[in-house]
């Protein structure tokens, strides 16, 4: 018999969906991971007589599957998960967030809403996240602390913040962020225009220049709600997207959050310029501010990741139940229920997510070993007929058994393994108790 190769983990399972177009879903199959690469993908035969490792995952009653990217969050916004609910976009962030951002938006703030965001990520399957907010280096610090791979868009925006006094501190923000985290392993520096309204012309060309001499990708809100589409037409003469593009904003490093109002030819220079598209349909159902053309935007080849946005706007970062909502409102609209079906979608939560933050997003040979393994033994999954329906239409975040990320197991048996559940979830109710007593 050929002697073995030694790898640090082996991981099992009656179903392994690699999301690669050549290995598709393997049964009984097997992945192989050394250092934080996957060295083996195949049946478990296969794997099992050309690999040994000390560690070994899954078993029977699991599937194993790409980790699940978040392509657009506010993860510190944790702490104010329904502060204010059932209420317009303009309304909530003028009249509620804005306001409460205002007067607890600090260092400890952030570090306790990115960790509580980290933990629910984690425990619900999601390996990296993009986020836009402020005090980014904390965050990062943060996601490094969990070893959960993150995306900090530092956040531009004109007006005063409890950061900054205008755009020009925040590009400096920008700066100090790449310096702090451009050579991180987990953390990759990036900026986050906040929108087109918030942002002057002149404001948005000095991002885009900032971003690509320095090789950040850009995310930024665009065409969320009816009322930007009139008021960017009403200031400029333009769609935003013909606004940004007649900027030289538009590249194929822009994630553009949301895109739920297109005008005519919009679509034609997103597919021209690259731009990739985070849909955020529960945020946008729950702010009622549409629903955007996606099974348009795939037919025409723009890449469409899913993001959850901010917990205060969704009210979780669960992708499990973006990837539902996503699969289930677009056959509604559509009345055709071919128009997004659940491979597409299980794509866009794993490959155009990992894509979008520069990652693979397959489990295959050399991709980075950041996987999940979910336990489909539960009443409401079995039997199996075909499991990447299942993870759309039947998984829940609680079916989370392991998290892997960059080689190294985070979570195992639903539990986090090297954070402090508790103490999170416990600091998460005392600023409840502070934000509540102040505002009562
Ligand atoms: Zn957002």
């Amino acid at each position: 018999m050929p002697t073995r190769q030694e790898v640090d983990v082996l991981i099992t399972a009656d179903h392994l969906v690699t999301m690669d177009e050549t290995l598709g879903v393997i049964a009984d199959g097997a992945v192989a991971v050394r250092d934080n690469v996957i060295v083996g993908v195949g049946p478990q035969s296969e794997i099992l007589s050309s690999f040994k490792a000390p560690d070994t995952y899954g078993g029977k009653g699991r599937a194993i599957i790409p980790g699940l990217v978040n392509t657009h969050t506010h993860a510190a916004m944790t702490l104010l998960r329904g502060i204010a609910d059932d209420i317009p976009l303009k309304a909530w962030l003028e009249e509620h967030i804005w306001p409460a951002e205002k007067r607890w938006l600090d260092e400890e703030f952030v570090r306790d809403g990115v960790r509580l965001a980290c933990l629910e990520m984690l425990l619900s399957g999601t390996v990296a996240f993009a986020d836009m907010y402020f005090f980014d280096e904390v965050a990062g610090e943060v996601a490094n602390e969990f070893g959960m791979r993150a995306l900090l868009c530092s956040g531009i925006i004109d007006q005063p913040t409890k950061t900054t006094k205008d755009a020009d501190d925040c590009l400096q923000n920008a700066e100090m962020l790449y310096e702090r985290f451009r050579d991180d392993a987990i953390v990759r520096p990036a900026i986050g225009a906040h929108a087109t309204y918030t942002c002057s012309p002149e404001t948005l060309k000095k991002t885009a220049l900032l971003a690509r001499k320095r090789g950040m990708p850009i995310t930024i809100h665009l065409a969320e709600t009816r009322w930007e589409v009139q008021e960017i037409k009403s200031r400029y003469g333009k769609s935003p997207v013909k606004h940004l593009d007649s900027i030289g904003f538009l590249a194929d490093d822009i994630i553009a959050a949301h895109c739920v109002w297109l005008e005519p030819g919009d679509m034609e220079i997103l597919i021209e310029r690259g731009v990739r598209v985070a849909h955020c349909i529960e945020s946008n159902l729950k702010l009622s501010s549409g629903i955007a053309p996606v099974p348009r935007m795939l037919k025409a080849g723009i890449p469409v990741s899913l993001g959850t946005d901010g917990a205060a706007s969704n009210n979780d970062l669960d992708m499990f139940g973006e990837m539902r909502t996503a699969a289930l409102v677009h056959k509604g609209v559509c009345e055709d229920p071919t128009c997004m079906d659940a491979y597409t979608v299980l794509r866009m939560a794993t490959v155009e997510g990992a894509r979008a933050l520069g990652l693979d997003g397959t489990l295959s040979p050399g991709a980075r070993a950041d996987m999940v393994v979910l336990d489909t033994g539960g009443a409401h999954m079995v039997p199996v007929y075909d499991i990447c329906s299942h993870i759309v239409y039947s998984a829940k975040a609680s079916d989370v058994d392991t998290v892997m990320v960059a080689g190294r197991v985070l979570v195992e048996d639903g539990r986090m393994l090297h954070t402090d559940e508790a103490e999170i979830i416990g600091k998460a109710h005392e600023w409840a108790r502070r934000i509540r007593s102040n505002s009562g």
